[in-house]
């Protein structure tokens, strides 16, 4: 970690899920989440080849799983009967509540690199034991900035609110920044997170690229981004989770029972995550710790 007045700066972990190589940036050990977020897969680019990903049937509960791409298609099938090919600008949102399975691959005809990531949502106590629910938006707030433009995902910028679904005081938001310098407006109860997709940015003097998370606390109106040239940058923000989450695998409850329940439940196939039919391998949970 290197930090450098308000900001830090966090390596992500290489990793590959379905055959794709990811950026893990969240969680990290010092920022188990950053509002309700709790996990940041940046996934690629990589060249379009058959089959590239293919990311069978498993379950997941207690989250919102948020994919965002910026290059490529995928498709997404869940439990609850969604069948979505997913473009970059559109957003699919499923809630898994208190279980839902699905499956994401990459398309079978050449549709250009694959690039985009990956985010959940710890769902908060209300709603995390509540229905699964799936969202897909094509139509999203766009808002100008001085540096770029900004598109919101999740939450408000500037006025600007999402129609997606969200249960805690979070937001995500896409920045495509042009060279120079981009103010962007923040809540100042939110600490906020960056990922940068593609090229180069800088926050102060703290150089900011790929494989990297940014991390900024409560306390802020602003901030200030520089770029050395185009650049995408995934902003997340939040007011800091007020629970203390257990993950594993697939899953994010509160304490080591909540989990081996789920766990359990997925093994015996005992219903709790509905049914997916699917031409691709159903993963099995590893074994506990
Ligand atoms: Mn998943």
């Amino acid at each position: 970690m290197r930090a450098m007045g308000d900001v830090a700066i966090f390596d992500s972990r290489h990793d590959a899920v379905g055959g794709l190589p990811v950026r893990r940036a969240l969680p990290r050990a010092a920022h188990r989440t950053v509002g309700a977020w709790c996990f940041a897969d940046h996934m690629g680019p990589v060249p379009w080849r058959p089959g590239m990903m293919r990311i069978g049937p498993h379950p997941h509960c207690g989250l919102q799983t948020v994919t965002w791409l910026i290059g490529g298609e995928a498709l997404h099938c869940d439990s609850l009967g969604s069948e979505q090919i997913l473009r970059p600008g559109s957003l699919n949102l499923m809630t898994a509540g208190g279980g839902v399975s699905h499956s994401e691959e990459s398309s079978s005809t050449d549709t250009g690199a694959f690039h985009g990531i990956q985010l959940w949502v710890a769902q908060p106590e209300a709603t995390r034991h509540g229905p699964a629910a799936f969202e897909h938006h094509q139509v999203l707030p766009k808002v100008e900035l001085d540096g770029g433009g900004a598109t919101v995902l999740i939450g408000d910028l500037a006025g600007h609110v999402s129609p997606a679904r969200r249960d805690t005081d979070h937001s995500g938001v896409e920045l495509n920044l042009r060279t120079g310098v981009t103010t962007v407006p923040c809540r100042e109860s939110y600490e906020h997170a960056l990922v940068v997709l593609d090229g180069s940015i800088r926050v102060g003097s703290m150089v900011i690229e790929p494989g990297k998370l940014a991390y900024r606390g409560p306390g802020h109106d602003q901030l200030v981004i520089e770029a050395d040239g185009p650049a995408v940058v995934m902003m997340l923000g939040g007011v800091p989770f007020g629970e203390t989450i257990t993950m594993w695998w697939n899953f994010v409850a509160r304490t080591a029972d909540e989990i081996a329940s789920a766990r359990h439940s997925w093994e015996t196939d005992d219903g709790r995550f509905g049914t997916l039919p699917s031409h691709l391998d159903r993963y099995d949970a590893p074994p506990l710790r």
